[in-house]
């Protein structure tokens, strides 16, 4: 049609920034690397829509697995019996997993991913007999969705601080010192000793009352900040040293987007628990999946008995329809070998970002995989208003950027190509260099 929708009943998803009050762009349709707005205006993804369309968009073969099992089996219920293609898709993520990661968790969202791996972690350590062990450690600026859980041991002050959290999150020190880093390839080189801040929390309330900790490997939301060499690694050796299990959030960065099926390969780090959503399904259908170690898993399937209240699952966990959508999806990125041309884009798509540097305004620029981030000073007096505008700007210019504050975040679909890459940083150049 050609008529606007009425756009008042939509509540859309809101933030307590009210300063920008423009009427909504509206995305109509997308194919590959390109969303069409309503007026019929071609726009390059420069995001995978939230970071999550890493195939690309508007993928025939998935479209085909779900119209197939809408008719097949809809839907069927996971609880106490299950459903082929539930059993079917688990296996199949198992053989991109990290090592020993092959027990899979079902849920609807990163949130509910997010809540889920803390709860498996709480009832772990219950099942083993130390259940005072309750407390959480996150990270500042960690994003871990708006779930009671995620904004609890979530770090973005601004998400939790107008409702309650959890009691007992604690947060590690922020891993990046942009003055130290500014402009830098690569991971920022200090970094074990802000792991070492672990050991600080540690002895505060005793190893004996922490659970576990949480991070991105490479924080997304916060503006895309690479771990500093060493910090995921003494992370690890800490947590094996304490009895925390380490969980990391891939919700941005699983399925490929450093150029590896999950950033646990790409570190050569092996969580305990990991959170994903977003690629899981090519971002084609609401789906989230928590990988667990085998142990984890026997641990509280057959741990005591005394453990019969433990309850935890949702009304869409293995969704068919969901799961039929993840494994269309999976065939893809192995079909097309996309996690091994995400590495081979990641130089490329390197160099051109940093070919931004010259440009006024901007601070830093950051950039791992086929991530990557602009830094753009901060108007006086407006945090984030050089960020929107050039959101806005962008978006009229035809290509879809991240504002996060006054950072502008990148992760195109990973079927992009040296020609795509090219053009997103030349739309990308005219619109900086337009900003006063
Ligand atoms: N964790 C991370 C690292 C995320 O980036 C996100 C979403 N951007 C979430 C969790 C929450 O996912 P969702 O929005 O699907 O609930």
């Amino acid at each position: 049609g050609d008529n606007r929708p009425d756009l008042s009943a939509f509540w859309m998803p809101f933030t307590a920034n009210r300063q920008f009050k423009a009427e909504p762009r509206l995305l109509a349709q997308a194919k590959g690397m390109y969303y069409r707005t309503f007026e019929g205006q071609e726009v390059l993804d420069g995001t995978s829509g939230l970071w999550c369309v890493n195939a690309g968009h508007g993928r025939q073969e998935i479209a085909d697995a779900v119209h197939r099992q809408l008719l097949t089996l809809d839907y069927a219920p996971t609880f106490q019996m299950g459903h082929p293609i539930a059993f079917e898709f688990a296996q199949a993520l198992t053989t991109i997993a990290p090592p020993g990661m092959d027990r899979v968790f079902f849920t609807g969202s990163g949130s509910e991913s997010v809540d889920t791996a803390l709860k498996i972690a709480l009832a772990y350590h219950r099942a083993r007999g130390e259940g005072q062990r309750v407390r959480f450690i996150g990270r500042e600026k960690g994003y871990h969705g708006v779930g009671f859980g995620g904004i609890s041991v979530g770090g973005l002050v601004n998400n939790r601080r107008t409702f309650v959290t959890l009691p007992g999150a604690d947060h590690l020190p922020h891993t990046f010192d942009l003055k130290r880093n500014a402009f830098s390839k690569g991971l920022p080189e200090h970094g074990a000793e802000l792991a070492d801040e672990l050991e600080r929390l540690v002895a505060l309330h005793g190893a004996e009352t922490i659970a576990a900790v949480i991070v991105e490997p490479v924080a997304g939301s916060a503006g895309v900040l690479p771990p500093p060499k060493g910090y995921l690694e003494r992370l690890r050796s800490l947590c094996d040293k304490h009895g925390l299990l380490l969980i990391f959030d891939e919700v941005i960065t699983g399925f490929g987007r450093l150029g590896a099926p999950f950033a646990a390969q790409y570190f050569g780090i092996t969580p305990d628990l990991m959170t994903t959503a977003k690629g899981l399904t090519n971002g084609s259908l609401p789906m989230g999946a928590v990988f667990a170690k085998r142990e984890i898993h026997d641990a509280l399937m057959q741990g005591p008995e005394t453990l019969i209240e433990l309850f935890h699952g949702y009304t869409y966990s293995g969704h068919p329809t969901a799961c039929a959508a993840g494994l269309a999806t999976l065939e893809i990125y192995a079909r097309e070998g996309l996690f091994a041309h995400a590495a081979a884009m990641a130089p490329i798509w390197e160099a051109a970002i940093h070919g931004l540097a010259d440009l006024p305004n901007v601070i830093d620029i950051r950039n791992i995989g086929l991530m990557g981030a602009i830094e753009l000073s901060p108007r006086d007096g407006a945090p984030g208003a050089r960020g929107y505008e050039t959101l806005v700007k962008a978006l009229n210019a035809g290509l879809l950027v991240r504002a996060t504050g006054d950072v502008i975040a990148l992760s195109p679909p990973l079927i992009v190509q040296p020609a795509e890459i090219e053009k997103l940083f030349s739309l990308l150049r005219g619109v900086l260099a337009s900003l006063d």
